[in-house]
């Protein structure tokens, strides 16, 4: 296993639509050790492929972050197929946006369709905390980030501030320890 750099906004790979993984083989299994790895020492709650610069529709959670890797899913070729109109608001951070904590909409049940690592392709409901994260790692694959989620003026802020950070030299990914 290896801890892969975690890629930053606006890196032009964080906002292009991912490719389908379709065949599960030794580089898949690969890229899902190492990403495992690399949101755990993060740390993270989830983590999409191409926030480590690989462009596939394949992304992880772990709500516990770690702290119990049972709880890890393995999202391959994610599709979420329904989101209850009944919303929820909750502060989000994310990897690639060191330090930035929005406040963001999303559906509170969602029904997803996922591939897992042994390639058995199944259709289910997730709530809450877990429908929130991979609400918010499935539109990474989408080629989207969670700032496109709140007000064009509340984004533009955000964005400036960003601007500034990277000038200043203070836009990197958490050193891990
Ligand atoms: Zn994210």
């Amino acid at each position: 296993m290896a801890i892969l750099p975690i890629v930053l906004f606006p890196d032009p790979v964080l906002l292009e639509p991912t490719k389908p993984v379709g065949e599960i083989d030794d580089e898949i299994r690969q890229l899902v050790s190492d990403m495992e790895e690399t949101m755990y020492a993060a740390p993270g709650v989830g983590l999409a492929a191409n926030q480590v610069g690989v462009g596939k529709r394949l992304c992880l959670v772990n709500v516990t972050a770690g702290d119990d890797p049972s709880q890890l899913m393995v999202l391959i070729d994610p599709v979420i197929h329904e989101r209850s109109s009944q919303t929820e608001v909750g502060e989000e951070g994310c990897l690639s946006f060191p330090d930035v904590l929005i406040d963001v909409h999303r559906s509170l049940t969602i029904e997803v369709e996922a591939t897992d690592l042994e390639g058995n392709r199944r259709r289910w409901t997730e709530e809450g905390f877990t429908a929130r994260v991979i609400q918010h790692e499935v539109e990474h694959l989408d080629g989207k980030v969670f700032i496109g989620n709140i007000s064009p003026l509340k984004r533009e802020m955000i964005k400036r501030k960003i601007k500034k950070r990277i000038e200043a030299g203070d836009w990197e990914s958490a050193p891990v320890s």
